[in-house]
């Protein structure tokens, strides 16, 4: 079995941990607190160099998505494999989530909120919505997966969620000090961030990390709608 975390983080794809909570992971990780990942595609359509095929772009964002996360100290990255661009709303990816959270039975678990109107992702719509319900109730009750109880997954009671992307914020992170970092982290992505004007992109982030900051009693934020569950 594998290690027990206190917080599983679940991304749509590589690179969406580090734009949403790496500065929140790394302070967990500064903390003490066991940290893994998830990433549920395999980003096999995430790129515009027409020179890479799927299978060299999924094996490229893997890696990279290991360098981010030894970056912050994220101790296990785990890639179920779905195609990007794919994601529904299925048994087989409920499922699978589940397992994930019966293996780590963390405390925490974070993703992408379901609930951001308009443009918004499908595959990050999709990835909040299914982690909410293998959260509660399927990962807590053992009837839901008899086969999975039956091969030691046994049923495990998350206690909150966080969501990030959220337009309803009201659980703020104080990444001041662990902004660096989620910068440093973020840059491993070459494949999605390499063509952007690196400079450009710290500037956004630092505005970005400002603007969630705001009516807080520190400089820079990552946003997020924390659900406790009670249940
Ligand atoms: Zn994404």
């Amino acid at each position: 079995m594998a290690i027990k975390a206190d917080a599983l983080i679940v991304a749509p794809h590589t690179d969406d941990a580090e734009f949403g909570i790496a500065g929140t992971v790394c302070n967990w990780v500064h903390q003490g607190k066991v940290v893994v990942y998830c990433i549920v595609t395999n980003g096999d359509k995430g790129t515009s160099d027409t020179t890479l095929t799927p299978a060299e772009l999924v094996e490229l964002r893997q890696k990279e998505q290991w360098d981010a996360a030894r970056k912050l100290g994220v101790a296990d990255v785990a890639f179920l494999g779905y195609h990007d661009q794919e994601l529904e709303d299925s048994a087989d990816l409920r499922k699978d989530i589940v397992r994930q959270i019966r293996l780590y039975r963390p405390e925490t678990v974070a993703t992408t909120d379901p609930y951001r109107r308009y443009i918004w992702h499908r595959d990050h719509r999709i990835c909040g919505q299914v982690v909410m319900d293998a959260v509660y109730p399927f990962a807590r009750d053992h009837l839901a997966y008899p086969d999975l109880f039956a091969q030691g997954y046994l049923p495990h009671k998350v206690k909150e969620v966080l969501t990030w992307g959220t337009e309803d914020p009201n659980y703020w992170s104080d990444i001041t000090e662990s902004f660096e970092s989620k910068i440093a982290a973020l840059a491993c992505h070459k494949s999605q961030v390499g063509r952007r004007d690196s400079h450009q992109l710290y500037l956004q982030l630092k505005s970005r990390a400002t603007d969630m900051a705001k009516g807080q009693s520190f400089k820079l934020a990552e946003a997020f709608h924390r659900v406790e569950i009670l249940m």
